[in-house]
């Protein structure tokens, strides 16, 4: 088969579907396949087509996506890139699905075959798959990074001959994935580190970390994890106590990083225009969730705004600002996915509609909607 692998157009989007070890790992699967790179596709990920030629790749234009059996994308393809695509072909991106019915609609009248990497179900056979979390890791580490370049100060403590710079507290709300890479992360830079979280599975992880646990562990906290492992929505009264509990514990932080998120819902609103204000001058918030909604009342898409003395950031696309190494996670995500199309004995690509991690993950096939959440019967 061949396989494009496309330059996005988003200029917002720094990353690319491949890498070198992606496009050695096609060729080694043992089946024909043809692997074209869009020219240009890796230059912001530090790939240069020279080094997907090395690979194996050739490197091609648009229009090579015409003949292409699978397409691999980090966006899902806009209108006019779904019109280069020939009917049938497969294509793997994070696809934004919820709410963008009608690009989907056109994804399935194209008659092409589309995966939403992001709906990979969460189980241990595709956790090498699971582009949510090499994403939010990434996220992770990057909010701290984002947030010692706007905090004016030092993060570890130092004793020094001119004397001593004290530790920066950095507290994290919402402890998992992304959330616990930035309280690694934020240890490994010599904060004292503490964080929230509203599954009560989140506090040995988070101590096992090396950072405080704060919550308000009542009933309602004890059985706040779904069966999924995702936190559930808390009632109004759990969110007043857990607020009160918070207000007291941020107006002591240099640095907090908001990551919560539920499922299907909005992200849940944490930090409000009180508790910035009882914040000190100068300290530094990162609101992950931005573009779910936010947990930060005030935070804005995309800026970095001052509100009563604390910076606020909302960068988009978080792990787009590590691009090299988002890419290469991503890219690996992909290959691993797609090696489980590839059939063991005649080596040929072949999409098999009942496996599991396909239904899960196909939002269009053979000219329809196939997803449950979008009007299809599978998922
Ligand atoms: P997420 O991105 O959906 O949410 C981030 C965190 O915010 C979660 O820990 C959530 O509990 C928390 N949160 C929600 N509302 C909150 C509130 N009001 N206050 C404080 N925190 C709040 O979560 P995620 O990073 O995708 O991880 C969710 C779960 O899935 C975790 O248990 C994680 O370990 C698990 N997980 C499992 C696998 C796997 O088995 N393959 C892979 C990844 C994650």
């Amino acid at each position: 088969p061949s396989l494009f692998i496309a330059k996005e157009r988003d200029p917002a989007e720094s990353r690319v579907a491949g890498s070198v070890e992606s496009v050695r790992k096609l060729k080694s699967l043992g089946f024909d396949v043809d692997v074209v790179v869009e020219a240009g596709a890796g230059m912001r990920s530090r790939v240069p087509d020279a080094e997907f030629e090395k690979a194996g790749a050739r490197i091609g234009t648009a229009a090579d996506a015409k003949s292409a059996d699978v397409i691999l994308k980090v966006r899902r393809p806009t209108a006019e890139e779904v019109t280069g695509y020939r009917s049938g072909a497969i294509v793997i991106a994070i696809m934004d699905p919820y709410g963008n019915d009608a690009a989907i609609a056109a994804m399935a009248e194209a008659g092409l075959t589309a995966f939403a990497m992001e709906l990979m179900p969460r189980i241990t056979r595709a956790q090498s798959m699971d582009v949510l979390s090499s994403q939010a890791n990434l996220a992770g580490y990057q909010a701290v990074i984002d947030a010692a370049h706007e905090y004016d100060r030092a993060l570890p403590m130092m004793m020094t001959a001119a004397g001593t710079v004290p530790a920066a507290k950095v507290f994290v709300m919402g402890a998992g994935v992304a959330g616990l890479q930035a309280i690694a992360t934020a240890r490994r830079l010599g904060a004292m580190v503490s964080a929230t979280d509203v599954r009560p599975a989140a506090k040995e992880q988070v101590a096992s970390l090396g950072a405080k646990f704060i919550a308000v562990e009542d009933e309602e906290f004890k059985a706040a994890e779904t069966a999924g492992g995702y936190a559930k929505e808390m009632s109004k009264d759990y969110q007043a106590k857990q607020a009160a509990l918070v207000a007291e514990h941020i107006a002591k932080q240099d640095i907090v990083i908001t990551t919560a998120l539920i499922p299907g819902r909005p992200a849940p609103r944490l930090v409000t225009r009180e508790m910035l204000d009882a914040m000190k001058p100068g300290s530094v918030v990162v609101d992950l969730a931005v573009e779910r909604g936010g947990n930060v009342e005030g935070a804005e898409a995309g800026q970095v705004v001052e509100r009563g003395g604390v910076k606020v950031v909302g960068h988009l696309n978080v792990p787009g600002r590590i691009a090299a190494s988002a890419s290469l996670l991503y890219a690996k995500n992909l290959v691993t996915f797609l090696e489980t199309m590839v059939s063991k004995e005649t080596k040929a690509l072949a999409v098999n509609m009942e496996d599991e991690l396909v239904k899960a993950t196909a939002l269009t096939h053979g000219g329809a909607v196939v997803h449950s959440a979008f009007g299809g019967a599978n998922g």
